[in-house]
């Protein structure tokens, strides 16, 4: 609570009201009367969500483990459906048949210079009433690492980054012929085999550190929220960022007679090396052997051991072998049809498949999707008729690597290129502020959507907490400033993660991910214990946040199924592609004074002067100075994309009061226009080597996984001295800015045709 009612004082004084046009009370997109019409129905909407549901279907959908091809996915898969359809939407469910491997053999032993053999089990709590379904549970594995049989000397590599490996090279230490140990965290799990095997590594484990999300957190479970000394992390380590996610056998499209399968050599996502996860009570022993260098002090977890790097004295059998089978995924796909504009589509999604139980990851968000589904056909039974077609899909196989929403979206691509307006997405749900990911055509209406939100604990606007936490939070006085002034709070770019990515990377579908949390720390993410049994006692307990989820989503659905004119905003996207612009300049400009300054500490001789006979080192080697790139043709098209999007804006604002006297023909060729503004982001060619990325702004990283890498083919290129590709890149980017530019500008002037 430090400081929040100065905070508050400031924010009333400097802030006095929210932009959003001529006549605030207007909805963007709206006529003043669709708009007070449609704020009548969203206050119905939100009243109806009821925590009591909330709790009924995640004990329910959590009861038993519910990965992809086991019983309990496909019961669940059966039992969404029964209640979409006895809420009156037409549903259906749409099955695909993919590449799911379990583990067969899983060994990991120590044969030097001590023996010790790894338990890999993560074993009942006894107050934890499901922890015990043993038989049912998919042991700790991660999926699509390849099958492999190795022995080798063992080597701490930190969190596995590339970075990390730089740090190594300076102490004289290579992982080539090694099994390298990693930390979960800092990258997504997949980027620390991949860049292991870049660098020799035959085998890979990554364990779950204690400072990251055990005791150093906080109290372990049964006690407390966080992973106990057996905990595992699961999870997919598929190289989803160098190729794309989805079947690994059927990139870009989906299984039929006409378009078979790849065979498994073909397949360029499975790991280069076997890869397994492990707790820290089977880490330790491991870390304990190690000799040689002591780590830098910076890499330090908190296991009682010295951590030194090695290679060896510990020597290490990895072993692991898996079903590589075809299982089933059922994706639940719900209609509530347009009745106006059935041909522009809003999807809604959040995945039903789990690691084990999953109650926090992903029934926690599935929860809050059933309810406003449930919400959503009472109101059409007391006469709402949405203007355009509301999607609602429970994904499967989202674990695993987005295989159900991937392939649903190849099988539907060229509709879904045609009619999908937005896809918004959800995924875990906890308690805390709220978070805004996506399209930044979009930053301005959930910012609004946030505005009419009540956050359960504060009774604040889940918008004006999400603020003054920002602002709690923010690091410097411009950040603050910027906090208080800008009507719109900043949204952040997407990666990847969950469902979003097909829609938005693959076929250039406005998106957002969305979702509260920050309050409770979870140490149980894709273990047997995330369940019923912790999020009941450690989460969101009584799923007030829950009904804060699905109140925003229905309400942001609702929102953008019947607004006259999506309401897009344009002005806070170019903004933000002006902070890229720069954020890239500067990206470059650093890199270079950074060898700069190496090289000329080189030539004096100080990598020699500091260097300690007893601890050697390697001193890093000469580099060549990055060059100058041109980044004028991107500056020019960001220019005129800020100018097209005021045009818009006034626009819009100037015809907002006729918009219920026009055309549904009219409206239908505008929101053609709007729905366009996404897919000039793309580009048909796709990013430098990984063709399936067609988005030119919003990519995950080849080296971050799911961390996103804004402007990827210009920012990756710099980061991984491409330079004349990255110069080519901000060519690609100036050219798409252009096009967004001419779109927007030619919805601005239809606004404007009388
Ligand atoms: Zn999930």
């Amino acid at each position: 609570m430090r400081g929040l009612a100065a905070v508050l004082l400031i924010l009333t004084l400097s802030f006095p009201s929210v932009a959003v046009g001529a006549d605030e009370a207007t909805m963007r997109g709206y006529s003043p009367r669709s708009s007070q019409t449609e704020r009548d129905w969203e206050t119905k909407f939100r009243a109806i969500p009821d925590p009591a549901n909330l709790r009924e279907y995640m004990r329910r959908l959590s009861a038993r483990p519910h990965h992809v091809g086991s019983p309990y996915d496909k019961d669940n898969a059966e039992w969404i459906l029964a209640h979409f359809k006895e809420w009156g939407l037409d549903a259906h469910i749409e099955t695909f048949e993919v590449l799911f491997p379990t583990p067969k053999v899983r060994v990991l032993e120590m044969v030097e210079p001590t023996k010790f053999t790894a338990k890999l089990d993560e074993p009942v709590v006894a107050v934890d009433p499901t922890s015990n379904q043993k038989s049912e549970q998919l042991p700790s594995y991660n999926a699509y690492s390849i099958d492999g049989d190795v022995t080798a000397p063992l080597v701490f590599v930190n969190y596995g980054l590339p970075e990390d490996y730089e740090k190594l090279d300076r102490l004289g230490v290579s992982v080539k012929g090694a099994i390298v140990i990693a930390k979960y965290y800092r990258s997504w799990r997949g980027v620390k085999p991949k860049v292991a095997a870049e660098h020799g590594a035959i085998g890979c484990l990554i364990y779950s550190e204690p400072s990251d999300d055990g005791y150093s957190v906080e109290d372990v479970f049964p006690e407390g929220p966080m992973r106990n000394p057996n905990g595992v992390q699961r999870g997919s380590v598929m190289d989803f960022a160098s190729s794309n996610p989805g079947d690994p056998l059927t990139p870009g499209y989906v299984h039929s007679p006409e378009h078979p399968r790849l065979s498994l050599k073909e397949a360029k996502s499975i790991t280069k090396i076997p890869v397994l996860p492990i707790s820290y009570g089977d880490a330790q022993p491991l870390l304990a052997a190690l000799k040689g260098p002591m780590e830098p002090y910076e890499w330090h977890g908190s296991l009682p051991i010295p951590y030194h790097v090695g290679p060896g004295p510990a020597k290490l059998h990895l072993k692991l072998e898996f079903n590589w089978d075809i299982k089933p995924v059922y994706d639940v796909i719900a209609k509530i049809p347009g009745s106006v504009a059935p041909d522009e589509w809003i999807v809604r999604g959040n995945h039903h498949d789990g690691w084990v139980n999953g109650a926090l990851d992903p029934v926690s968000g599935q929860s809050a999707l059933l309810e406003e589904a449930r919400a959503l056909g009472q109101l059409v039974k007391q006469g709402w008729k949405p203007r355009r077609t509301i999607i609602y899909a429970a994904w499967d196989g989202e674990e695993p690597m987005l295989l159900g929403s991937t392939e649903w979206a190849e099988q539907h691509a060229d509709e879904l290129r045609q009619h999908a307006a937005v896809y918004l997405n959800t995924d875990s749900n906890s308690r805390g502020t709220f978070f805004m990911g996506g399209s930044h055509s979009l930053e301005q209406f959930i910012n609004g959507v946030a505005r009419d939100v009540e956050d359960p604990e504060t009774k604040m606007t889940i918008w004006q907490r999400r603020q003054l936490s920002d602002i709690a939070e923010a690091h410097s006085a411009d950040a603050r400033n910027e906090l208080r002034q800008r009507a719109d709070l900043r949204i952040e770019a997407l990666g990847s993660g969950t469902d979003f990515t097909t829609f938005l990377d693959h076929l250039g579908v406005a998106s957002m991910n969305l979702g509260f949390g920050g309050e409770d720390p979870e140490g149980i993410y894709h273990s047997i214990y995330d369940d019923f049994y912790w999020y009941t006692h450690f989460s969101d307990t009584d799923f007030v946040y829950g009904r804060a989820m699905a109140q925003t989503l229905g309400s942001s659905v609702m929102r953008l199924a019947d607004a006259d004119v999506l309401p897009f905003d344009f002005v806070d996207f170019a903004d933000t592609v002006q902070t890229y612009t720069k954020d890239l300049k500067k990206l470059l400009a650093d890199r270079q004074d950074e060898i700069r300054e190496r090289n000329k500490e080189l030539e004096e001789g100080v990598f020699k002067a500091t260097f300690d006979p007893r601890r050697p080192t390697v001193a890093p080697p000469k580099e060549e100075v990055p060059p100058h790139l041109n980044f004028a043709p991107m500056e020019n098209a960001v220019e005129s994309l800020t100018h097209s999007a005021e045009h818009y804006k006034h626009a819009l604002q100037s015809a907002q009061a006729s918009l219920g006297e026009r055309s549904a023909d009219f409206l239908r060729a505008v929101n053609a226009q709007i729905i366009e503004t996404e897919r000039k982001l793309c580009n048909d060619d796709g990013l430098p080597r990984r063709s399936w990325y067609k988005h030119l702004l919003y990519a995950p990283g080849v080296y971050s996984g799911y961390g996103v890498k804004t402007v990827p083919g210009v920012r990756e290129g710099i980061e991984q001295k491409r330079y004349a590709e990255a110069d080519q890149e901000i060519g690609r980017v100036a050219k798409a800015l252009e096009d967004e530019s001419a779109v927007i500008e030619s919805a601005a002037q239809m606004l404007e045709k009388q």
